[in-house]
């Protein structure tokens, strides 16, 4: 597994997403089932797990803690965020002094762990000065609690404000073959500011790993119900797209969809990708990620492909939570 450096320590270019490990907004999880995934995922070299308090509200963080308990922890590098309260259900940015250096012990203490090696703000609160939580991210920093310093969602603007009191190490957008409002912004800026990009839903909600097609349902609170991607007449486009790459992938190099699309996403600049995984198989073609690169040529492919099937893609933001607090 290819790594990079992140802050002061080294980590996997893929890591795992651990959102649906909290079952909230994925229909339910299964906690036997995403540990082992989250033990997969390290003994196949992903070692870089990425989760939140927000995620099943707090069940994720716990989950994590429980796979990586007894020994797997110093193998691992936890990535956790902050900034974000609920409420009956409902989710609100809140990155105010007092609420983060509360969350922080709260996430130390599920995740059964003394440090949290990268500490991502999860939404800009743009009711809160970004100094205030800028200063936080520092002390707690200084006082041994986290290691590096991370922002998600944010703009480059959002992040100029941060930077002018607090070292940044990471941002998290989203960013995918088909989500890639990032390549104006957010990219350059990280690339130019020395930040690694970790890039979330690089497989789409899971549109790209391959499996999901025109009958695909979807059950319970499962986000994707209501995505606008998987909603007719433009997920018929998507599912095109999807096989116009498919076959591209496995013509041109011998590699399954997801590989490419991940692939894809880790030859864009000094990125990271997030997989989204909650059963050890769907980790399966992590196997497919090293040694091959994308060229230009086969990026004017894909982007051929993607013009042809999805010429005005949908940006992902239905997931953004309410920037008022009630
Ligand atoms: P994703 O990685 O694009 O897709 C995940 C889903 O894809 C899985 O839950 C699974 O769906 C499906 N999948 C994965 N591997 C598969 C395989 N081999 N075969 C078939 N299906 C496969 O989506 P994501 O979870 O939204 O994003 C990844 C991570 O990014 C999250 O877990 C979270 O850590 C982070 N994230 C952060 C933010 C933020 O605001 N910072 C927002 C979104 C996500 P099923 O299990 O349903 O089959």
């Amino acid at each position: 597994m290819e790594r990079i450096a992140l802050g002061p320590f080294e980590t996997s270019r893929v890591a795992l997403g651990t959102w649906a490990i909290g079952g909230w907004m994925w229909g339910g999880t299964d906690e036997a089932e995403s540990i082992a995934a989250i033990r997969a995922a390290v003994e196949r070299g992903v070692t870089l797990i990425d989760t939140a308090p927000v995620y099943g509200f707090g069940r994720s963080e716990e989950i994590v803690g429980k796979a990586l308990a007894g020994g797997l922890r110093q193998k691992a590098e936890i990535a956790t965020k902050c900034g974000l309260a609920w409420s009956d259900g409902k989710v609100f940015r809140d990155s105010r002094a007092a609420r983060l250096r509360t969350e922080v012990e709260d996430s130390l203490r599920r995740l059964g762990t003394d440090v949290i090696d990268l500490y991502q703000v999860h939404w800009p609160d743009l009711e809160t000065p970004f100094d205030e939580t800028a200063r936080v991210l520092e002390d707690l920093k200084a006082a041994g609690k986290i290691r590096a310093v991370g922002v998600s969602n944010y703009a480059p603007a959002q992040m100029d404000a941060f930077r002018a009191v607090a070292k940044l190490d990471a941002v998290q957008p989203p960013y995918n073959l088909f989500e890639r409002e990032i390549e104006a912004d957010v990219l350059p800026y990280a690339a130019a500011n020395g930040l690694k990009v970790l890039c979330y839903g690089a497989l789409c909600r899971g549109l790209l790993a391959g499996r999901i097609g025109l009958d695909t349902r979807f059950t319970g609170d499962d986000l994707r119900r209501h995505d606008p991607k998987f909603q007719q007449p433009v997920f018929a486009n998507y599912v095109a797209a999807i096989d116009a790459l498919r076959d591209f992938a496995r013509e041109r190099f011998g590699k399954s969809l997801a590989a490419l699309a991940v692939r894809w996403v880790l030859d864009q600049g000094p990125t990271i990708a997030l997989w989204g995984a909650r059963r050890p198989d769907q980790l399966d073609p992590v196997a497919e990620i090293d040694g091959w690169r994308l060229d230009d040529a086969a990026k004017a492919e894909i982007d051929a492909i993607l013009a042809r099937h999805v010429p005005e893609p949908i940006a992902p933001t239905f997931m953004a939570p309410p920037e008022k607090r009630p």
